[in-house]
């Protein structure tokens, strides 16, 4: 069994669950191995080997994350000339989608974005990709060079499974292109206490039919440990940030339960929600489009639906 490399997903070396879900699927490929890039490998390292990462290959000049992501997909096709992965895994997240074209250029290997699934396969492994926006899926495999394999985040459900984890560092010489886009400012993301929305496991998002009053949206979050997300419409009006868009040109996001409050249900915002695992909608219009991609829908409003509901959750 070769070696499956994936790019570790962390913030200032406090991992994504992402992480584990690419080591899960790691472990069905062939023998998993992390790529840490930055700082904080010392203690991801623990967390990575319990999720079966029996190498971690570190390479912590802080260059590396002080510029756009070109480094990153250096210090990837470094290591991968050096192990000759039969894999690449990485997150399907903006950045993620990023390095993997870098990667896949750099090691003239074929790439799969918005995987949902990896399985081994005779002549390699085979994703389950969502395509046209979520719109179908369809199974890919790449036929020239390592797989390199976008994964979008909460497709896996993560196992455990103890292994060695031992470090080893990488030295690379960064060119002078991987850091010539280098970043000079960060806009701290306000707290709010709930989780990070493509990551989250229910997403709730309120659109015009909020009328620009999210708080019965929030306070059916907050009953289900959810993150929030808004429509277009509610975020051109001004009544949520950009950061909590969902859709085309918004966060793709893929919970196991997506609440659609108060949306119509556009084919710009399926696009970032509809391979969601159970879809809910509540609104007015029983016609609603949203209405042809639900599990469940509740024809209402939502001022009267959303607190009868949050309040039937509190209960439990
Ligand atoms: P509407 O379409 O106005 O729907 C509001 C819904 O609320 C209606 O169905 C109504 O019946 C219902 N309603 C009203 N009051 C209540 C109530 N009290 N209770 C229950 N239901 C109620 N959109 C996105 O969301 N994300 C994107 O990333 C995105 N990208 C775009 C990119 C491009 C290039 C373009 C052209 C458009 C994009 N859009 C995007 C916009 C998209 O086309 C829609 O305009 C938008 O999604 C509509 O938002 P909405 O469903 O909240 O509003």
């Amino acid at each position: 069994m070769g070696e499956v490399l994936i790019l570790v997903d962390h913030v200032d070396g406090k991992l994504r669950k992402t992480t584990a879900e690419l080591l899960t699927i790691a472990r069905r490929l062939g023998e998993p191995s992390a790529v840490h890039i930055g700082p904080g490998a010392e203690t991801a390292q623990v967390t990575l080997a319990k999720y079966g990462a029996s190498k971690v290959y570190v390479f912590d000049d802080e260059a590396a994350l002080k510029n756009l992501v070109a480094p990153q997909a250096e210090v990837l096709a470094a290591v991968a000339a050096k192990t000759s992965p039969v894999a690449v895994l990485i997150p399907s997240n903006t950045a993620g989608k990023e390095i993997a074209a870098r990667l896949a250029v750099k090691t003239e290997s074929g790439l799969i974005t918005d995987a949902v699934d990896v399985q081994a396969g005779e002549g390699g492994p085979v994703a389950n990709q969502s395509v046209f926006a979520g719109s179908y899926t369809v199974k890919s495999q790449v036929t020239k060079g390592a797989a390199i394999i976008a994964v979008k985040p909460n497709s896996t459900a993560i196992e455990a499974a103890p292994a060695a984890g031992a470090v080893e560092k990488v030295e690379v010489t960064l060119s002078d292109l991987a850091t010539a886009a280098p970043i000079t400012d960060r806009q701290p993301k306000a707290k709010s206490g709930r989780p990070e929305l493509t990551e989250a496991q229910i997403v709730v998002s309120g659109g015009r039919g909020t009328g620009g009053d999210f708080s019965p949206v929030e306070a059916f979050a907050d009953s289900l440990g959810a993150a929030v997300g808004a429509s277009r419409a509610a975020v051109d009006a001004g009544w949520y940030p950009h950061s909590n868009q969902v859709g085309q040109t918004g966060k793709q996001v893929s919970p196991q339960l997506y609440v659609a409050a108060g949306i119509s249900g556009a084919i710009q915002h399926r696009a970032g929600m509809q391979t969601s695992k159970t879809i809910i909608a509540i609104n007015k219009d029983e016609e609603a489009p949203i209405f042809e991609l639900v599990d469940f829908g509740v024809v209402g409003d939502l001022f009267n639906v959303l607190p009868q509901a949050t309040d039937e959750v509190k209960k439990r």
